[in-house]
């Protein structure tokens, strides 16, 4: 198989089967400082382009074996919507997906597009980066070719959030020094309170990044989500970092959830077992909710 890898496992997507529209070659038009691919020189289009038909086969292929995944994730050596033929693609998956769910991880650097915003409502799920608001520090962080414009970015995701009406999730992905300042956190989260995505995955760099950047530590993370008070904010940990258990009474776990969700990886992860079985009977007591979004579960107040 040359564009279908895995099936992963992710708790934040389900098992995803991926497709990869750009083997052969990087194919991004940013090179973001965190990037796990090596560094490039962005370009705005998809090198050596696949055939969709070529990539159906061998997703039927696949399928017909095995259909015990959760999604099946359109992403590339780069960036998904630079491909030309992706409406076709995503119009040929659809005829043969049955209840599989659908996704793409993209940059957002096209989203501005109504013949992309188009093609995008057409999957289940739809995951956008944005790990800056602020034109210089987006600059810094994800280095875009000079096509890229960051208003007509935040512009099209505002637009796209009003016409579609499933999955959304906005990543923000955090380097230490870069744009890890809580003035840059503040102002995407005044943007994102407007928008309203369904869900914010907010994470740091964890696999070799492309330049000698730094992840900011778990702590760090926890601190910044408080900025996105009212929204469903996933914090993405860190491999190999402890992060610290804590015990929390009745009243400390409604005041901390009247602040905003938390998923069930912060609760497995933040708080000890007696703190676990508190969630569970303020649960059955009807003093706390538990909503799913996508492949998982956030805790709130009622
Ligand atoms: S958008 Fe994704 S693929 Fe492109 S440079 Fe950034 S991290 Fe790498």
């Amino acid at each position: 198989m040359k564009y279908i890898f895995g099936p992963v496992n992710s708790r934040r997507f389900g098992i995803s089967l991926g497709i990869d529209l750009s083997p052969d070659i990087k194919s991004c038009n940013f090179d973001c400082l965190y990037c796990e691919l090596e560094k490039n020189t962005p370009v705005d289009f998809i090198q050596n382009e696949p055939d969709v038909q070529q990539i159906i086969t061998e997703l039927k292929q696949f399928l017909s074996k095995n259909r015990n995944i959760d999604v099946i994730t359109i992403t590339a050596n780069g960036e998904p919507t630079l491909y030309s033929k992706l409406g076709l693609l995503v119009e040929e998956i659809n005829k043969i997906k049955g209840d599989l769910k659908t996704l793409i991880l993209s940059n957002a650097s096209t989203i501005y597009k109504k013949e992309i915003r188009n093609v995008l409502k057409n999957l289940d799920i739809v995951k956008l980066s944005l790990d800056s608001v602020d034109p210089d520090v987006f600059k810094k962080v994800d280095r875009p070719s000079s096509s890229v414009d960051l208003n007509k970015i935040v512009e099209g995701i505002k637009i796209f959030r009003k016409e579609y009406k499933s999955l959304l999730v906005i990543e923000v992905l955090v380097v230490q020094n870069v744009n890890d300042s809580e003035d840059n956190i503040r102002k995407i989260a005044q943007v994102l309170k407007e928008i309203k995505p369904d869900r914010i995955d907010l994470g740091t760099v964890d696999r070799p990044p492309a330049y000698r950047v730094k992840p900011v530590s778990n702590d760090k993370l926890y601190k910044l989500a408080q900025y996105f008070d009212g929204l469903n904010v996933v914090v993405v940990h860190r491999k190999n970092e402890g992060t610290p258990t804590f015990k929390l009474e009745e009243k400390d776990i409604l005041k901390t959830l009247s602040t905003r969700p938390f998923s069930e990886i912060d609760i497995e992860t933040l708080f000890d077992d007696d703190t676990k079985t508190q969630f569970e009977q303020l649960l059955k007591q009807g003093k706390i909710k538990r909503e799913k979004v996508g492949n998982l579960s956030f805790y709130s107040t009622v």
